[in-house]
């Protein structure tokens, strides 16, 4: 009987599942969008069961698609939106709140507290992270301090705390499993990344009972089977990891040195430390890519806050496009932008800038500026934002290098290709260019979806569907390279035409100015 992986890909806007064969095919999808909530101006929630029961039914819609059984999955792999924070009762599996969703500042003040009292460097030491609402660690003290009696009930074990990946878990295996995999932890604010276990310090100071944490295990590994009729029987559940290491893992990113870049609403770089943890001066982050037995792979990890939103912005905000994928043909329609920068500074910028008072704006105008040109700008600098990523952590890896014994040389910065993933890699014209502003290859795969493919590789290394990551690497397939092709003096006027706009975006130009 012929036998598939199903991944499970959890995330922030909608609940996915896909069902690959033994050569990463997809041969079944279902997707349900579910609410999202804003309780007030910065909350983020999410309803848990919301997230859970949509995730079950996007399962069964796509073993329905494909008519398949039970016992034609071979396991399954979940992949999650990351940071996002479930409080529930162990006994009723009833949650005491709603999700706090990873986007959710509600916790700004108290992470300014944390920082008031010195803790950043040795909280960063421990985890990799600055102190951020971003991670889960404030949000689940929120929940402890704001939810009636419930600091007390987890004291007492009657209340679990997990992120989605624990949440969907424990509910799919009927309460039996409470887990999660290292790569999820290590977006909590809580999990020492250098010594692999929950900081008790830090729960300590943030008043967290360790008795409600999930076990951390790898990333791939069988954490359990399905409880009885969930589904036409039981399947075992053999992989974990958050969406951008899934999506790392995807790539078959295996070695130190190899990167991805996803361009979806957001860039998200990640680039494979080895057994290495490469401290950044730059503001890059430090997590766990996975674990899988003995061997422990890091990644240093930057994300621009605004990627292929900015032409969701010039559709629905400046109203001059209809549609994304419209940009392609626009871009080619004119020879370059006519000096036109577009810096996506819409919500401030992350590294390797930090400045979350940097505003938007588009430079360079004359009265030659058409709209091709405002779009080729925007599309540009979704690959401008990617070079400053892979600029600060090479940067940062090579300060590691330099520090380090000859042998850790390899990580000094190589001519790799970067391979990349999301929506808008359906754009050719963004990735020629980013090739060419880069400088090396970018290679598309096959299969974008590299999230939940991801996931469905832990899961089938787990169960032995696939051998070995030498058999991953020959189911992963390049769909085209992109190789550069742009005169290294062109592509450095360009790269300092995009770093004066950047300057102009910050706060100490515009906003400083009309205080
Ligand atoms: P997410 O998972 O973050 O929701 P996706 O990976 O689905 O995002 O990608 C959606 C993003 O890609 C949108 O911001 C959209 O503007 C952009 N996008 C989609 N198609 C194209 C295209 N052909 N060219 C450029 N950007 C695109």
């Amino acid at each position: 009987m012929k036998k598939y992986i199903m991944a499970l890909d959890q995330g922030t806007t909608s609940s996915r599942c896909v069902i690959y064969d033994s050569k990463g095919n997809s041969v079944a999808f279902a997707q349900k969008e579910f609410k999202q909530i804003f309780p007030e101006s910065g909350w983020v929630e999410h309803d848990p069961m919301d997230i859970w029961n949509s995730q079950l039914q996007v399962a069964k819609e796509a073993m329905e698609k494909g008519g398949l059984k039970a016992e034609n999955i071979d396991s399954i792999g979940i992949t999650n939106q990351r940071e996002t924070t479930i409080v529930w009762d162990k006994t009723t599996g009833i949650p005491v709140y709603n999700a706090i969703v990873w986007q959710c500042r509600r916790t700004s003040e108290y992470c300014e507290m944390l920082k008031s009292k010195d803790l950043e460097k040795s909280w960063k030491k421990k985890t990799g992270l600055p102190i951020d609402p971003y991670f889960s660690a404030t949000k689940l003290e929120w929940i402890l301090t704001n939810v009636p009696e419930a600091r007390e009930k987890a004291k007492e074990g009657r209340l679990l705390f997990g992120t989605v990946d624990s949440w969907l878990l424990w509910n799919l295996t009927g309460g039996k499993v409470h887990a999660t995999d290292v790569s999820n932890a290590s977006r909590t604010m809580m999990y020492n990344i250098e010594e692999l276990r929950w900081d008790e310090d830090m729960l300590d100071t943030l008043g967290i009972p360790k008795i409600m944490l999930p076990q951390v295990m790898d990333s791939s590994y069988i954490y359990g089977t399905t409880e009885e009729g969930l589904f036409d029987g039981p399947i075992k559940i053999g992989g974990i990891a958050g969406d951008q290491q899934a999506a790392l893992f995807g790539q078959t990113c295996f070695e130190e040195g190899m990167a991805k870049n996803t361009f979806g609403t957001g860039g998200f770089l990640l680039i494979n430390t080895g057994s290495r943890i490469v401290r950044s001066t730059s503001g890059m982050i430090n997590t766990i890519g996975w674990k899988i037995g003995e061997e422990i792979k890091y990644a240093i990890e930057g994300s621009a806050f605004v990627s292929g939103a900015s032409l969701q912005w010039l559709r629905d905000g400046l109203k001059i496009i209809d549609s994304a994928p419209e940009s392609e043909e626009l871009c080619n329609s004119v020879e370059d932008t006519g000096g036109v920068y577009l810096v996506p500074a819409f919500t401030g910028l992350g590294a390797p800038y930090w400045d979350p008072y940097a505003r938007g704006l588009i430079s360079g105008l004359t009265r030659g500026t058409g709209i091709a040109h405002v779009v080729r700008a925007a599309v540009e600098s979704m690959a401008y934002q990617t070079w400053d990523l892979i600029d600060a952590a090479e940067k940062d890896m090579a300060h590691f290098g330099r520090q380090a014994s000859e042998e850790d040389i390899s990580l000094l910065p190589s001519e790799r290709p970067l391979r990349v993933d999301g929506g808008a890699t359906m754009n050719d014209f963004l990735l020629q260019f980013q090739a060419d502003i880069l400088g090396r290859e970018v290679i598309r795969p096959k299969v974008i979806e590299t999230t939940s493919l991801g996931a469905a590789y832990l899961a089938g290394l787990a169960t032995g569907y696939w051998k070995d990551k030498e058999e991953i690497k020959q189911v992963w397939q390049a769909d085209r390279v992109f190789r550069p092709n742009m005169d290294i003096s062109v592509r450095n006027v360009k790269l300092k035409g995009w770093h004066e706009a950047v300057e102009r975006a910050l706060s100490g130009g515009a906003l400083k100015s009309s205080d």
